[in-house]
């Protein structure tokens, strides 16, 4: 865990961590989100998003909680590059990752085949947040869909010029709408929430099928993962503290209910060796407990 500290401090000095956004890789650009619980002063900037830079067009990854984020990034580059975003690509459902949507409604926009429907179920819940976190800002902030998908292990290719990415749909795992965005040419994975950093993994989906995927992209040739919320890092700081992480919960979960414990115990209790290794982590790893513990108990 030292170790991990050292290299994100190292990576942090690297880059200029006031500029909106950093050039983490040749034409690969990227706007790190503040580490905010929904509960904590959400002002839709709390995960990250970028974009990456081909000869012809510019492929947008995540547009952010709110039209304002998704503008400023779009400022950005109509200030620094002549190619039109073509592409926006959603890496899934949640609401801090796609209400900027608005601001790039010319471009083809992404998802996972299950993305609308996901978007569509959680749509009454996020509109009461954002008119309660955000205010007026939610009303320049409508959900706009995506026009285009992805199914599950058929991998869509986008060239952007002599540059080509990949984007993969995966089983549920994060969510039941996770999409991974790789760049062949840098070895750049924006992995969406299927990685955190520093702050406590979200599970939204199925932790066995999670844990599958987190081994899987663990299997490919990968020089840095840029992870929904955190500092990018190599995949080995990147995807073993989540796997880490996931599998204790699991274990502890299985372990309780074998022991005929309750959930209240689970929830003080479950993942509690992992507690000083995450941030927000009390209120992430109870809302985890809260949703796995019950699925668990039939299985
Ligand atoms: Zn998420």
């Amino acid at each position: 865990m030292l170790k991990h500290h050292i290299f994100i401090f190292l990576l942090l000095v690297a880059i200029n961590v006031n500029a909106f956004v950093q050039e983490i890789g040749p034409g690969v650009f990227v706007h790190i989100g503040k580490h905010l619980d929904i509960d904590d002063g959400y002002d839709g900037d709390i995960c990250n998003i970028g974009f990456i830079v081909g000869n012809d067009s510019i492929a947008v990854i995540d547009s952010g909680g709110s039209y304002l984020v998704a503008n400023e990034l779009l400022k950005y580059i109509s200030e620094n590059f002549k190619q039109p975003v073509k592409y926006l690509i959603n890496t899934h459902a949640h609401l801090d990752h796609v209400y900027g949507n608005v601001v790039f409604s010319d471009a083809d926009i992404y998802g996972h085949k299950g993305l609308p429907k996901a978007l569509k179920s959680r749509a009454d819940i996020y509109q009461r947040i954002n008119e309660r976190y955000l205010g007026k800002i939610s009303e320049r902030s409508p959900l706009i869909l995506p026009n285009k998908f992805v199914e599950i292990n058929k991998p869509e290719f986008i060239d952007l010029g002599n540059r080509k990415i990949r984007l993969q749909a995966h089983q549920v795992a994060h969510t039941e709408s996770d999409l991974t965005v790789f760049d062949e040419k840098t070895k750049i994975l924006w992995s969406g929430d299927l990685v955190f950093s520093e702050r406590t993994p979200v599970v939204d989906g199925d932790i066995h099928g999670f844990l599958e995927t987190l081994e899987e992209i663990n299997k490919q040739d990968i020089n840095l993962v840029i992870p929904g919320h955190g500092v990018p890092s190599s995949k080995k700081y990147a995807i073993q503290p989540m796997i880490e992480y996931l599998d204790t919960l699991r274990t502890d979960i299985r372990q309780f209910i074998d022991n005929g414990e309750s959930l209240e115990f689970a929830l003080e209790n479950a993942a509690s060796d992992q507690k000083d290794k995450w941030l927000l982590f009390d209120i992430q790893n109870k809302r985890n407990v809260n949703l796995i513990f019950p699925i668990m108990e039939w299985e």
